[in-house]
């Protein structure tokens, strides 16, 4: 399943559930500040080494990524065409790692 027909049955799920599809319906401030607390969870589940587990690293990930895909779909974001061009962007942009405080390899 791609992300956009992730995207189209999560919406479908959204109108069932109350969850909102259009912007007025929601508070975007709130639907961020979710997607940054699965975020959380998902970091809290690896620290304690539950990868896979009930709320573990995976399942909070993919919480995560479904909060993201509910705001795309309201907001009509080609998620799949932002990824495609931030890849090809990154390709030759350089990054000067020595003025940051971030560790890469
Ligand atoms: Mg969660």
């Amino acid at each position: 399943m791609s992300l956009s027909q992730l995207t189209q049955e999560i919406m479908q799920q959204a109108e069932k559930k109350g969850f909102g599809t259009k912007p007025e319906d929601i508070n975007v401030a709130e639907k961020i500040a979710l997607i940054h607390s699965e975020i959380s969870e998902a970091f809290e589940a690896y620290r304690h080494k539950n990868m896979n587990g009930k709320d573990g690293f995976e399942e909070e990930l993919g919480d995560a990524v479904q909060r993201i895909l509910h705001l795309c779909g309201i907001f009509d974001i080609d998620i799949e065409q932002s990824i495609i061009k931030k890849i090809e962007a990154n390709k030759d942009r350089k990054w000067e790692w020595d003025k940051m405080n971030e560790n890469h390899n």
